[in-house]
């Protein structure tokens, strides 16, 4: 149990939540409790607002300039550096995570505070030539004091896409972690104290969504929300964000395809399809859960693929294999529903991954899992599984190609594999998509990169200059001189 664990991060100090109700945290490797988060309310949120609005209105906080801003970020990103291994422990116990792949999200989390906090200068307005005698400036303002709620697949790195770029913007933040996984978030608020970020700055409020997110979302003192979660609750956030007339990004998961050609390089290929979908056991928005195959090649390919994907091993933190367990019983039975459902109805397991026979009885694993050839319209073709499941579907030609992958309601990322140089820019541009890899794929990867997406997948950017913009909005100042 972290000793902070019981209580919420605000306005620079630990406080007790106002509800005196609990949940607990639960090791997904082995299925038990190992400590308490506290079951904020309405109230909690209300202080925690009230912290960041005075951060932001009349503190320490309102008043740096972006280059004091930037350092900060910096500084923090050097002490997730110096921290890492303990914040990677912290992650890893929380979610299940292979040790590896914790270190690597801790890795993440203080490259986003780097480029952000090298960014925050950087972030320049413009000037807009107007009528004679006119100066026309437009500058970039945050919109004050911003919401975050977190999923539970990539906490400790969520910590930074999401908070990073709303701080070097210049915004006061309330963060709602996922009641499933909010140790590293409650660790990273103390960090962030450590480093010497003004009281009121960052706020960490645990809870669950109806309860502490819900009362994020609809707080009149929110001007912003960032979320990453399900489809349906991004309706929810946005439905509240427009009762007080603000604005957020919502992103929402993908069922993002790769779409392999006749004259891929395979050798290359194979490992990269296997990695985006196990990465994480599947529990990654961008995913690659769809594997579009050229019929011509589809045994050639699909041989290769079962044998890697039966080397895929399963396991506890500790034994850092490929991928660890899903994250709560609930999703853990989400997840084997597909696989079951998908079984019955005739859909062949080309191959399985390995799970130790010596895993803990009472933790959350799947089989890693590779089905095909899948029917178009079935639910492993279409819907989210946010699990260790890749679904393969033979196509015909090019157009056969583009109009499968756009074939679900999400868009995300998408990879495409050939060597033809045109068809490369053909497809980029037509399979939709907010990232587009060719001969390469990255799910997750690429902090200075654009990411989001549109329909089911939600809308807004994260990472990059374009997070930046997503978080301030342009203030245009006309100034006559005649
Ligand atoms: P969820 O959408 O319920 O939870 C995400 C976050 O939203 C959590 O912090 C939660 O507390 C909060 N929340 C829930 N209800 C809320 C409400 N009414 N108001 C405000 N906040 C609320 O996701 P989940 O149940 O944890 O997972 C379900 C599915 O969501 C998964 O199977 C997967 O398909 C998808 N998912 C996607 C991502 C992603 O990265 N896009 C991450 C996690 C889950």
């Amino acid at each position: 149990m972290t000793e902070a664990s019981m209580r919420n991060f605000i306005g620079g100090d630990w406080h007790e939540a106002k509800t005196a109700d609990s949940l607990p945290m639960i090791d997904p490797s082995t299925g038990e409790a190992y400590g308490e988060i506290a079951d904020s309310g309405e109230r909690d949120i209300d202080r925690a607002v009230a912290a960041a609005r005075q951060a932001f209105d009349e503190g320490a906080w309102g008043r740096l300039t972006a280059t004091e801003r930037g350092r900060l970020l910096t500084r923090f990103a050097d002490a997730v550096a110096a921290n890492a291994d303990e914040i990677a422990g912290i992650e890893a116990r929380d979610t299940g995570k292979p040790m590896r792949v914790a270190r690597a999200d801790a890795a993440a989390l203080a490259r986003y505070f780097e480029f952000y906090g090298g960014a925050a200068d950087k972030f320049h307005g413009e000037t807009i030539p107007y009528l004679d005698g006119h100066h026309v400036a437009v500058i970039n303002e945050p919109h004050g004091v911003t919401g975050h709620i977190l999923p539970w697949n990539y906490p400790a790195q969520m910590f930074g896409r999401t908070l990073a770029p709303a701080l070097a913007a210049g915004n006061a933040t309330v963060l709602k972690p996922a009641e499933d996984a909010s140790a590293s978030a409650l660790r990273l608020a103390a960090l962030a104290a450590e480093v010497g970020f003004p009281a009121g700055a960052i706020n960490v409020v645990t809870g669950r969504g109806a309860t502490a997110g819900a009362a994020l979302a609809s707080h009149p003192g929110v001007d912003f929300v960032s979320f990453t979660g399900s489809p349906e609750v991004g309706q929810i956030i946005q439905k509240l964000c427009a009762d007080h007339y603000i604005t957020c990004t919502l992103e929402l998961g993908g069922k993002s395809p790769q779409i392999v050609f006749a004259d891929a390089d395979l050798n290359r290929a194979v490992p990269v399809i296997v990695n985006a979908i196990v990465q994480n056991s599947g529990q990654t928005c961008s995913a690659g859960s769809r594997l579009l195959v050229e019929r011509s090649i589809h045994d050639a390919l699909v041989e290769r693929l079962a044998d890697a994907f039966a080397r895929v091993r399963v396991g506890t933190p500790a034994m850092d294999a490929d991928c660890g367990p899903i994250i709560t019983a609930k999703q853990q039975a989400r997840v084997q529903s597909f696989i079951d459902r998908a079984r019955s109805d005739g859909i062949p397991v080309l191959a399985q991954g390995r799970l130790d026979p010596a895993l803990p009885a009472g933790g959350f694993f799947v089989a890693p899992t590779l089905f095909g050839a899948v029917p178009r319209d079935h639910a492993i073709a279409r819907e989210e599984v946010f699990g260790p499941v890749l679904s393969i579907l033979p196509f015909d030609d090019e157009a056969d190609a583009v109009a499968l992958a756009n074939a679900t309601d999400y868009a995300l990322v998408a990879a495409v594999w050939t060597r033809d140089g045109g068809r490369q820019m053909r497809l980029a541009k037509r399979v939709r998509a907010g990232q587009l890899f060719v001969n390469c794929y990255g799910a997750g990867a690429g902090i200075e990169l654009p990411f989001g997406g549109s329909g089911k997948s939600g809308h807004g950017r994260e990472k990059g200059f374009a997070a930046l913009h997503d978080f301030s909005k342009t203030k245009t100042i006309v100034i006559d001189h005649r």
